[in-house]
């Protein structure tokens, strides 16, 4: 086997044409191109047990979205006279049995940072190199390649952003490709292809499938450019964004790009998404800098995938050197009260169903929440919240959300862990009147705005006029704030200082003090 002359190019993320590496090479000077996507059961297929309907890994939002992103990766391969071909099994599997049987010389997909893909490419790379198959596998889901990066630091990833701008620079700019053609799909053997499944045909029953609520957001590239033109266009809020400033209850026009879905399957890609804003920024007079400016979110996305990559157990709190150890309490019934919607606080649930109708929330929204089931006011360990956004999200990106949830628990990162974001003020802020609560919570749309963010202070006759009688039509909020967050705020204080301890910063007397 090996020296063929067709190219197999491998789509896992990177589910685009544009500014697309792997595909450039895999076209190049290749008789065949074999564009295949494997469905993967792990990831795909219902997983009874699951909390929420969806496959073992996945929610079944992220799941549509990720089929939608497919279809329209069909379609745009058929434009240029080639077609995706979907194949089912385990990757590893169903790669070699492709490479053995279409004549392979090229086998070409985008570099991975994430341990899952670390672990499967290491072997694929080792078999292919044996049959003499060559490998082209560059980095281009991220800005900068993490591991340049790393090495620039000294082999440790920079772990404050400013530390992380200051060696990033200027990413390499995005390929402008535009293809007319792409060489037709060689002969199939015996391989068993087919289109791109349904949700259905997947498993997924009717029934369920009548009572789930999908999100808005389409998936694909096409949705993504659309989208991207639609923020770019607009070149004053481009230049002017603020991350800080922007209001976490709008939800028929959200303050942010709603881009986070497209560029973690890859729909759109990261460097042609900071040459866009690059432009707009050109054509005015001034903008806005990082770390709050448009760009700045994208570094940011670019510096949790560097410190997710250089450090070793980044997802968890045990063997992770940056993670501060502190002892978060079990309490499933609270846990699932905030999984489920159902903590009795309306600006906390309500942001809990946009996640699971939605996929998708506001940034400071994720910190409410999360600040919420962590230091803030339950004391349960980021772990927990992190696997729940990890199911339900269908932007959920590994290092991100792993990032993400220990900054909020002030595990890393950031270590304020006295600023608690209020659960009952906070929204308010911003919404007044409750309207991202009403919509989100039907059962509170007619609650006046008085006590929206807190129903349980209504008088009753006010609650029977709305139909919501709390304790029996919505929950009874299931800690009191003002005693659950000064509590969480000595548990973190002891927390980070036995950790001091831990790091020989505090003397045994110290410690003694605080036992
Ligand atoms: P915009 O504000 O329009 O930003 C543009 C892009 O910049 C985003 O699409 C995203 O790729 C990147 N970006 C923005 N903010 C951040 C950030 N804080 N960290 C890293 N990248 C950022 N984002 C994910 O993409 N996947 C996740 O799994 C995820 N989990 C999170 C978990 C928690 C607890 C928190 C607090 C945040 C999480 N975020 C995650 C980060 C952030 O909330 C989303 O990226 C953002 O809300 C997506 O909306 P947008 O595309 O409109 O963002």
């Amino acid at each position: 086997m090996g020296f063929g002359s067709g190219s197999l190019m491998w789509f896992r993320k990177g589910i685009r044409i544009h500014d697309n590496p792997a595909l450039e090479f895999a076209s190049r000077g290749s008789s065949h191109l074999y564009p295949l996507f494997i469905i993967d059961p792990h990831y795909m297929e219902p997983d009874p047990n699951a909390f929420s309907p969806g496959s073992s890994r996945a929610g079944l939002n992220r799941i549509n979205f990720l089929l939608q992103s497919l279809v329209d990766l069909d379609v745009k391969l058929k434009k240029l006279g080639s077609r995706l071909l979907i194949l089912h099994g385990d990757p590893n599997e169903v790669l070699v049995r492709c490479l053995k049987e279409w004549n392979i010389g090229k086998l070409c997909f985008e570099y991975d940072t994430d341990p899952y893909y670390q672990a499967m490419d290491i072997k694929i790379k080792d078999f292919a190199l044996a049959s003499g198959i060559e490998v082209f596998s560059p980095v281009s889901h991220t800005l900068f390649n993490p591991m340049e990066i790393i090495q620039k630091n000294g082999g440790k990833p920079p772990l404050s952003y400013q530390s992380f701008v200051k060696l990033a620079g200027d990413p390499p700019s995005p390929l402008l490709t535009k293809y007319s053609s792409l060489p037709a799909v060689g002969h199939l053997g015996s391989c068993d292809i087919s289109e791109v499944p349904t949700i259905k045909d997947l498993g997924y029953e009717d029934a369920k499938l009548e009572e789930f609520s999908f999100s808005p957001f389409k998936g694909g590239e096409s949705e993504a450019l659309k989208q991207l033109e639609a923020c770019m266009k607009d070149k004053m809020w481009v230049a002017n964004f603020e991350k800080p400033k922007g209001n976490p209850s709008a939800f028929f026009k959200p303050a942010t790009t709603i881009l986070s879905p497209y560029l973690k399957f890859g729909c759109l890609s990261s460097r042609y998404f900071y040459h866009c804003i690059q432009d707009v920024y050109k054509s005015l007079p001034k903008h806005t800098s990082p770390p709050v400016s448009l760009l700045g979110q994208l570094l940011w996305r670019d510096f949790f995938y560097t410190a997710a990559f250089g450090t070793p157990n980044f997802d968890r709190m045990k063997g992770n050197r940056i993670c501060k150890q502190i002892p978060w309490k079990d309490d499933d019934k609270l846990f699932e009260a905030w999984r489920d919607a159902k903590t009795g606080f309306p600006w906390i649930d309500a942001i809990m169903v946009q996640l699971r109708q939605w996929g998708w929330m506001h940034h400071l929204a994720r910190h409410s929440v999360a600040c919420f089931l962590t230091r803030g006011d339950l004391f349960i360990h980021w772990e927990k919240g992190r696997d729940v956004f990890e199911r339900l999200l269908i932007d959920s990106d590994w290092a991100i959300n792993n990032g993400n949830w220990m900054w909020l628990s002030c595990s890393s990162f950031f270590y304020q862990y006295h600023r608690i974001y209020s659960p009952t003020t906070f929204g308010k802020k911003y919404d007044p009147n409750g309207d991202y609560i009403r919509h989100f919570l039907p059962v509170l749309k007619d609650i006046p705005k008085e006590y929206i963010y807190e129903p349980w202070t209504a008088p009753l006759s006010i609650q029977t006029k709305a139909n919501c009688i709390i304790g029996k039509d919505y929950p009874m909020p299931v800690v009191s704030h003002d005693s659950a967050s000064k509590e969480c705020r000595r548990k973190m204080g002891e927390a980070y200082a036995l950790n001091k301890a831990l790091n020989g910063l505090v003397s045994e007397d110290d410690l003694k003090n605080l036992r």
